[in-house]
């Protein structure tokens, strides 16, 4: 798939593959460690390695390639430096990526599919439906390139950009393994964040698997029936068995859940949606993050007020529910939170 010239990505291969591939070639064990090493410095070519023979490099160059996605446009917001790239894969496939400056370090969102197959009806990534998996190296591209691109170390990573990382979850498991490897990149799972759109089972498997990665999930109703008008995924599991699974989740890992919950106007945002909201949460390890809906040109949502999602702020709060309202990063560049597409280089 994402193969190229019949070469395969060696960004996604972890270093036990990498001391197979060197046992084959008839190379040192150690020298899996050392090319792993350079690709996490975002090298881009085989022979920039410096302490690798010319030998091994030429054998390196016939079966692989190292996948960082090609930057087709990039745009920075002129409001707060977010910047937005379109990268293309090996295959032609472009996403994006949205790097984001905070006080505490560089921030990037990184996209886990081409497209998306979820369907939210709020959302710019689902309306030309699901392209294609990503694989764990393109996804490690996007950071690793991000990081070339800007100069300057990612230090947290979330995987909110285009599609469902738990509708692929043996490439996100690989990829977020490969980005903690402390040969390589060496991000601990603390600084990293994986939001879902509620698919129960792979909640339940990433508690068991990923302690430590903080999960978000893409709530956006207080039930069920509002739920089902915007989500359709909420019609395979319904509210009450996500809430079941989001509590496990908390009790399992003895981490706090985020909750995401887009503000729509009319749609989910009254003060009864807030008190419905509040009695499904209360006493939970958790913390809900008000997302004020970002325009999306194809829908005809609008975005709640201002003081609306301040309202519906205090009444969470007055259960004692930590709240946040999300800034709105890069939204003149069509980079916040549901804003990207499947773009293709020419348009
Ligand atoms: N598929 C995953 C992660 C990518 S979407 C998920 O759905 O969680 C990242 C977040 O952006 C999700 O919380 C999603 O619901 C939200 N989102 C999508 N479209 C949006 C929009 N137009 N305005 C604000 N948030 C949006
Ligand atoms: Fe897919 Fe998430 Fe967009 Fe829903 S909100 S269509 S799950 S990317």
């Amino acid at each position: 798939m994402a193969n190229k010239d019949g070469k395969q990505n060696i960004l996604s291969l972890n270093t036990e593959e990498l001391k197979a591939v060197m046992l084959e070639y008839g190379e040192a064990a150690f020298r899996a460690k050392q090319i792993f090493g350079w690709l996490a410095k975002g090298t881009e070519s085989f022979e920039d390695m410096l302490n690798i023979p010319s030998k091994l490099i030429a054998r390196l160059e016939e079966d692989y390639y190292i996948g960082l996605p090609c930057i087709v446009r990039s745009s920075k917001s002129a409001i707060d430096g977010t910047v937005k790239v379109l990268y293309e894969m090996a295959d032609g496939s472009c996403v994006e990526s949205v790097c984001m400056q905070y006080s505490y370090g560089n921030s990037i969102c990184i996209s886990t599919q081409a497209g998306c197959r979820m369907g939210c009806t709020f959302c710019a990534t689902g309306i030309g439906g699901l392209e294609r998996n990503l694989t764990a190296g393109e996804m490690l591209g996007e950071v690793l390139q991000m990081r070339n691109f800007i100069g300057d170390r990612i230090n947290h990573i979330v995987l909110m950009g285009m599609g469902e990382p738990f509708d692929n979850y043996e490439n996100v498991a690989r990829f977020l393994k490969l980005v903690n490897d402390k040969a390589g990149y060496n991000l601990s799972m603390r600084d990293i964040t994986v939001s879902t759109c509620g698919i129960i089972p792979m909640i339940e498997r990433f508690g068991d698997d990923f302690k430590q990665v903080n999960l978000a999930v893409s709530l956006h109703a207080p039930n069920d029936e509002i739920r089902r008008r915007t989500m359709p995924v909420a019609k395979a599991y319904p509210y009450k068995d996500l809430m079941k699974a989001c509590k496990e989740y908390t009790q399992k890992t003895g981490r706090r859940i985020t909750f995401e919950y887009s503000m729509i106007n009319g749609v989910n945002d009254s003060a009864e949606c807030a008190e419905e909201l509040a009695s499904n949460i209360k006493g939970w390890l958790s913390h809900v993050n008000l997302i004020p809906l970002n325009a999306v040109k194809e829908k005809d949502y609008k975005a709640s007020e201002t003081k609306r999602i301040k309202a519906f702020k205090s009444i969470l709060e007055s259960y004692d529910i930590a709240c946040t309202i999300r800034r709105t990063l890069g939204s003149d560049i069509d980079a916040a939170c549901g804003q990207l597409r499947n773009n293709n280089r020419n348009n």
